[in-house]
């Protein structure tokens, strides 16, 4: 059951990041080795919600590293 979804923030082939509006924190998932545009559905990290997320990398979100070439 996913209950939140966001934005990523960042992305590289080993994060995703994203800013928590729960508790105001990044928090970082692992990628699998892709930066492309998707929504990833993960247990969240957060300790103020104890929620699953919808992680949404989207054309929005960075790629620090310049390798967010289609693969
Ligand atoms: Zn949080």
């Amino acid at each position: 059951m996913t209950e939140l979804h966001v934005v990523a923030s960042t992305i590289d082939r080993i994060h995703i990041e994203y800013h928590c509006p729960a508790c105001k924190n990044t928090h970082r998932h692992g990628s699998m080795g892709s930066t492309r545009n998707r929504v990833e559905s993960r247990g969240s990290h957060c300790t103020v919600a104890k929620h699953d997320v919808g992680i949404h990398i989207t054309d929005a979100t960075a790629r620090p590293r310049s390798d967010g070439k289609p693969s």
